[in-house]
């Protein structure tokens, strides 16, 4: 068994670790039944953070028994069975919330352990699992959400990220890393995946093989944000679209196998490759794949961030992808209902979720454009946000969170409406919010980053308060926003906020972007 070595090769495990040792996280699936059956109480304190494994993290407050439930949407397509059984989910049980994540994932809240076994059921009989969307395990693959119908892709990735998830699912030989391990793989030239902040990422490139030119992929490691954020790095390495998974497979047992695990703030797999070194890493990698050609040409052209706003063509002719903007990434259950409906009617059912938590609907004929843009959910899902709306991020901060410090999703929207309702400006302002160093929302990747804190101050006492950063990027090899000196209450963040923005207006020349400016 994999994990006799790690105990033998580390003997100071942290106390997480030896837990994990002594029950394997997706062991939980099988307990739910009996904890749905005798209710919250019967949950043993020492198992909560199992749930995780199973996709389910106890709300704020842990004692009040209600679980926020995340389902895995590889490259974060999804047909219309799934969505219309997910948006069912969100109706009957959670109490109609619908979040898009920042990795193409789905999240609940308010669920009951009762309810657990149905929704399972469900989710089962459309193909969809919760099994590894949390925990120390491979986490949801984000992926390119035009895969397939991508005039911008060098390959079709779909069946790739489908056959990596499928592997790792429910994998016991992998549900045990020493933390969280998040995957892209994408052919997009626009780095529609975030390619620099995951801990391993597949990116498009082309190399001359026996003569023969060959499409295929390059590897990045070692990416991650929170509080230490590394961008990923290339490792001297090129790939062919049928080795994919077994190199994803060598990187994540190298992970597995040494990994740090006597402290979680540094088991990351970044750590390890900032310790190791691209060439050292290589030499462990080739150890378990055998030899991989040196890289080739790197095709990738720019950064998009995932925003794919409008009406787009296809590679398939007559056909056309839609990017409708989603505020801060939350639906609700008649909407969802709705948007299935119409990408039923009009498309081929299929809607896709994208890591800007914007969603696509795809496959609609030339002459099918207009009858989906006089839709009436795509009043308030509209494919022409206003710039603030349409460039918000935000985690799900303390409504749900229990490391969350502050109010971050209704807050994010309001101060972007705000925003939008004072300021006009000709470009793109990509503002993330997070609840705490985390960075479930990006925060150190946006034009603006803001993260909450608590503040001490003379007359309120504790109050919510924020950072502000600025000048985040993945362009040209990615750099991550800077702090700007100070912490502002957040009752007057919007107005900090648009006296920057009015300054940046005032100032730049036509056209200049934020990060330009
Ligand atoms: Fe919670 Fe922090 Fe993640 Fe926000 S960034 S959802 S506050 S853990």
């Amino acid at each position: 068994m994999a994990y006799e070595k790690i105990w033998a090769n580390n003997p100071n495990l942290n106390k997480t670790e030896l837990k994990k040792l002594q029950k394997d996280g997706l062991k939980i699936f099988e307990d739910i039944p009996h904890y749905a059956k005798h209710g919250f109480a019967s949950i043993p304190q020492e198992e909560w953070d199992l749930f995780k494994w199973a996709g389910l993290y106890l709300q704020k407050p842990k004692e009040a028994g209600y679980f926020m439930m995340r389902v895995c949407v590889p490259s974060g397509i999804l047909n219309n069975e799934q969505l219309e059984t997910l948006a069912g989910i969100a109706r009957d049980y959670g109490r109609g919330l619908f979040d898009i994540t920042t990795r193409q994932a789905v999240q609940f809240h308010w669920l009951e352990i009762e309810q657990i076994p149905d929704i399972f059921d469900r989710l089962k009989r459309v193909g969809l699992s919760t099994a590894g969307a949390c925990g120390d395990i491979t986490r949801n693959i984000v992926g390119n959400p035009l895969s397939g119908i991508d005039p911008h892709e060098l390959v079709d990735t779909t069946d790739i990220v489908r056959e990596v998830y499928e592997f790792f699912q429910h994998n016991e030989d992998f549900s045990n890393l020493p933390r969280k391990y998040k995957m892209s793989i994408s052919a997009n030239v626009y780095n529609v995946t975030n390619a620099e902040i995951h801990c391993l990422s597949f990116t498009p490139a082309k190399k001359v093989i026996d003569g023969v030119e060959t499409v295929g992929f390059h590897v990045k490691v070692g990416g991650g944000l929170s509080s230490a954020p590394y961008l990923a790095q290339t490792l001297d390495i090129f790939v062919k679209p049928e080795q994919v998974k077994d190199v994803a497979i060598a990187i994540t047992t190298i992970f597995r196998d040494y990994g740090y695990r006597e402290k979680r703030h540094r088991a990351r797999l970044k750590f390890l490759v900032a310790d190791w070194g691209v060439e050292k890493f290589k030499e462990k990698l080739l150890e378990l794949t055998g030899p991989l050609p040196s890289k080739g040409e790197d095709v990738q052209k720019g950064w998009n961030a995932g925003y794919l706003y409008g009406v787009h063509p296809q590679k398939q002719p007559g056909l056309n992808y839609i990017g409708f903007n989603v505020p801060v990434g939350r639906l609700n259950a008649d909407e969802v209902f709705e948007i299935a409906r119409v990408a039923k009617q009009y498309g081929n059912g299929e809607v896709r979720l994208c890591n800007s938590q914007n969603l696509i609907i795809p496959n609609v004929r030339d002459e099918h454009v207009d009858a989906v843009l006089q839709e009436k959910v795509f009043e308030r899902i509209t494919i022409r946000p206003k710039t603030f709306i349409g460039y918000s991020v935000s985690c799900t901060g303390t409504q749900f969170c229990n490391l969350a410090l502050v109010e971050t999703k209704e807050r994010m929207r309001r101060i972007a409406e705000y925003l939008d309702d004072h300021l006009e400006i000709d470009v793109p302002v990509r503002i993330h919010m997070v609840g705490c160093p985390n960075s479930c929302g990006q925060r150190q990747i946006g034009d603006i980053g803001l993260q909450g804190i608590k503040m001490k101050t003379k007359d309120k006492g504790m109050v919510e308060a924020f950072e502000i950063y600025v000048g985040g990027t993945l362009r040209n090899g990615g750099k991550f926003n800077e702090k700007l000196k100070g912490k502002i209450d957040a009752e007057q963040l919007h107005e900090v906020l648009l006296n920057l923005l009015t300054y940046f207006k005032e100032t730049k020349q036509p056209g200049e972007t934020f990060l330009e400016y």
